[in-house]
C-alpha cells in the first residue's frame, strides 16, 4: 500500500457518504475514458495492440491503489488464449478420372469453409442441388436428398437457395439454406464431405465463400469447403445433358421433384486446412487487502467491469451504419464507463478498513462473448480461483456513463434475498431513481458469476443510438452522474465486504429457452443452453423447472449429444433438431453426464 492511500484512510468513509462538489474539467473518470476509448487503443479488440494498451494502463491504475496481484499471480495481467479467427491453410481439391487429372489450389478455386474439420478424404461425387431439406414439421416438403444415396461420397451443392420462387417459399426455404445446415443434412446421410458453389445464376455466382469470424463453436463434424465456378463447371462436364447453369435453372422454380445426380466416373480428393487462429487476451485483476478478511466466512468481494470492445468492428457484433463501417469503435459507454468508475470505486475502497479483501476485476474478451471472465472462474490463468465457497458476491457495471433523468437499472437483483437492502442502503447518498431487475441471465460478465452460484448485480443506464457504433465516444459520457455511479458501487461493494455472514445465493428461473432463433423456433423443450463452454454436443447450464427437459430427467451439466436421431456436435445442430421435431411426440435424447453415456425420452410443447 502507498503512502497516499494510508493518508486517506480516515476520510475514506465520510467521501462515501457526504454529497460532493460538481467535477472538474480533469475528473480522473473524464481521463480514464478518454484515454480507453482514445483513437491509439483502436476499439480494445480482444487480443489485440490496443487491448494490451489497455490492460497495461489498468494494470497501472491498479498498481497505483496500492492492490496485489492475486495469490499465485506474478502479476496483474492474467492471459487467456481464444480462438480469433479462421483462415485457409493451403486446402487443395484433386480431381482423378480415365482422361483427366487435375488439382486445384489457391482461395478462388478452393477455400475450406470456417466451421470444416481438418482432415483428407476421397470419393466419389454426387451433385445434390442446393442441399437442402425443410423440416417435416413445416409442412413445406422440400428435401434434396429424397431420392440420392451420399454415403461415404462428395457432396456439391449450390449455395443459397432457389431463384425463383414466391416470397413466401423463399422465406421458408432461406432458413434452412445456411451454410452449416447444408453440412448438418450432408454429415447426418453419411457423406464424406460436402463441397459448395456459389450457381451462375446466384448473388456471388462463382466466387468462393469468404471464411467467417467463428470463435466459441466447435467443429461441425464433417469436411467442407467451397468451390469457384470453374471447378463446378469442370465437374460438369462429365455430366452428359447438361451444365451446372441448366441444372440451377430446373431447381430454380422450386420444383422439389427436380433430383440430383451422382456425377459418373469421378473421384475428388479434398485436403481441407483450416487454420484457427489462436490469440492472447489479458483480464486485469487485483486485490485490495482489506484489515481482517481471514475472520471472515469467505474472504472476497468482486468488483468488475469489462474493458475490451469492438476494436474496428469486424467481428460481426458491429452495428455500424454503411458509412461508419470500419471505423474505430471507440466504446466510451461499452465499457470505458464501467472500467472507469470501477476504478474510481477501487480507490475508494483501497483505504478502507473491511472485513474482506476487494477483487478488484477488468474482463477482456466480454465483446467475444464472456471470453476473459470464463477463463478467469474455469481456474486456467491463475493459481487463485474464484468460486462460491471464497466469493460473497459480485458487482458488475456495463454501460454505465449515459444516465438520463437520474435512472440507473440493476440488474440480476433476484440473485440473492440481500440485495434489495443493500441497494436501498447503498442508494441513500446518491439518491438513484433505480429500476430492480430480477433476472440474472444478462449478455455481461455477471452472469458466469451466476453460473457459479455467487451472487451478483450488474449497473447500467440504458442502451442508446451510439451503441457498438463508432460514434460512442468519450464527449457523449456523462461524467457527473458517472461519478455517482462510482461512489453507489463503492458503497454496495464496501457493505458486502462487511456483512456478518455470506449472503445466500438464491437462483433465478430463466425466463425460456435461450437457444436457437427464438421467434421461429416453435418448440418447447426447457433447455438452458450453456453458450460459454466449448464441448463436442451441447452443454446445458440448466434445465426449466416442470419443462418437458426437467420432467425427462434432464439436468445441469448433461451434455446433449444426440436429438430426435440427429448427432449434436454443437448449438446450431441442436437450434436445427429442434426445428424438426413435432409438439407432443416423444423425442429420443442420447447425453453425457459425468462420462457416462444416457438416453432420456423427453416430449416437446408448444412455446406459448
Ligand atoms: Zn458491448
Amino acid at each position: 500500500m502507498n503512502r497516499a492511500v494510508q493518508t486517506s484512510v480516515i476520510c475514506a468513509i465520510c467521501a462515501l457518504t457526504t454529497a460532493v462538489a460538481p467535477l472538474a474539467a480533469n475528473s480522473p473518470l473524464r481521463s480514464h475514458v478518454s484515454f480507453l476509448a482514445s483513437d491509439e487503443l483502436e476499439g480494445r479488440l480482444t487480443g489485440s495492440a490496443g487491448e494490451r494498451i489497455a490492460a497495461d494502463y489498468l494494470a497501472g491504475e491498479l498498481e497505483k491503489l496500492g492492490a496485489q496481484p492475486l495469490p499465485g499471480s506474478d502479476g496483474f495481467k492474467l492471459p487467456f488464449e481464444f480462438t480469433a479467427g479462421t483462415s485457409d491453410g493451403g486446402t487443395t481439391l484433386g480431381l482423378t478420372s480415365a482422361d483427366l487429372d487435375k488439382e486445384w489450389s489457391g482461395t478462388d478455386s478452393v477455400q475450406a469453409l470456417s466451421f470444416s474439420e481438418n482432415a483428407s478424404v476421397t470419393g466419389g461425387v454426387v451433385f445434390a442441388g442446393y442441399g437442402m431439406v425443410v423440416p417435416e414439421s413445416q409442412d413445406f416438403g422440400y428435401d434434396s436428398y429424397a431420392t440420392l444415396d451420399v454415403e461415404d461420397k462428395i457432396v456439391l451443392v449450390l449455395r443459397y437457395f432457389p431463384e425463383e420462387m414466391d416470397q413466401e417459399s423463399r422465406s421458408t426455404l432461406a432458413r434452412y439454406s445456411g451454410l452449416r445446415y447444408k453440412a448438418l443434412q450432408a454429415r447426418e446421410r453419411g457423406a464424406k464431405a460436402l463441397l459448395v458453389v456459389s450457381g451462375p445464376r446466384s448473388p456471388n455466382a462463382g466466387e468462393t465463400v469468404a471464411m467467417t469470424f467463428d470463435t466459441a463453436v466447435a467443429g461441425s463434424g464433417i469436411v467442407a469447403a467451397s468451390v469457384g465456378g470453374a471447378v463446378a463447371d469442370q465437374l460438369f462436364e462429365f455430366v452428359a445433358d447438361q451444365t451446372l447453369d441448366q441444372a440451377q435453372a430446373s431447381l430454380d422454380d422450386g420444383n422439389p421433384h427436380v433430383t440430383g445426380f451422382e456425377i459418373p466416373g469421378v473421384e475428388l480428393t479434398l485436403d481441407v486446412k483450416v487454420e484457427r487462429e489462436r490469440r492472447t487476451g489479458h483480464n486485469v485483476v487485483g486485490v485490495l487487502p482489506g484489515g481482517d478478511s481471514a475472520s471472515a466466512d469467505k474472504p472476497y468481494v468482486v468488483l468488475g467491469a469489462h474493458f475490451d470492445h469492438l476494436g474496428r468492428g469486424k467481428n460481426g457484433n458491429s452495428l455500424a451504419r454503411r458509412e461508419e463501417a470500419g471505423g474505430v469503435h471507440y466504446g466510451a459507454d461499452d465499457n470505458a464507463s464501467g472500467a472507469a468508475a470501477a476504478l474510481m470505486a477501487a480507490g475508494r475502497l483501497a483505504g478502507m478498513e473491511r472485513k474482506r479483501d476487494v477483487v478488484v476485476a477488468f474482463w477482456s474478451g466480454e465483446e467475444l462473448g464472456l471470453l476473459g471472465v470464463n477463463a478467469f472462474l474455469d481456474g486456467a490463468e491463475s493459481e487463485t480461483a474464484l468460486d462460491a465457497d471464497n466469493t460473497v458476491g459480485y458487482v458488475n457495471l456495463d454501460m454505465v456513463g449515459r444516465m438520463k433523468d437520474n435512472k440507473l437499472t440493476i440488474q440480476a437483483a433476484g440473485s440473492s434475498s440481500v440485495w434489495p437492502r443493500l441497494i436501498e442502503q447503498s442508494n441513500v447518498p446518491v439518491g438513484f431513481d433505480i429500476q430492480a431487475m430480477d433476472d440474472p441471465y444478462l449478455p455481461t460478465d455477471s452472469t458466469a458469476f451466476n453460473g457459479i452460484s455467487v451472487p451478483s448485480l450488474n449497473l447500467f443506464t440504458g442502451s442508446h443510438e451510439d451503441y457498438h457504433r463508432p460514434s460512442d465516444t468519450a464527449d457523449k459520457i456523462n461524467y457527473d452522474d458517472l461519478e455517482r455511479i462510482a461512489r453507489f458501487s463503492a458503497l454496495i461493494t464496501y457493505k458486502l465486504a462487511n456483512l456478518e455472514t455470506a449472503p445466500e445465493f438464491v437462483k433465478v428461473a430463466p425466463r425460456t429457452d435461450r437457444g436457437g432463433n427464438r421467434d421461429t423456433v416453435r418448440a418447447f423443450t426447457g433447455t438452458i443452453p450453456d453458450y460459454s463452454t466449448e464441448v463436442e454436443g451441447l452443454r446445458l447450464s440448466g434445465v426449466i423447472e416442470g419443462g418437458p427437459a426437467a420432467e425427462g430427467g434432464l439436468q445441469e451439466g448433461d451434455v446433449i449429444v444426440e436429438f430426435a436421431g440427429q448427432t449434436i456436435a454443437n448449438i446450431y445442430d441442436y437450434t436445427y433438431a429442434l426445428d424438426a421435431v413435432k409438439i407432443g411426440e416423444p423425442v429420443h435424447v442420447v447425453f453425457q453426464r459425468d462420462g457416462e453415456r444416457m438416453e432420456v425420452t423427453i416430449t416437446p410443447r408448444a412455446r406459448k
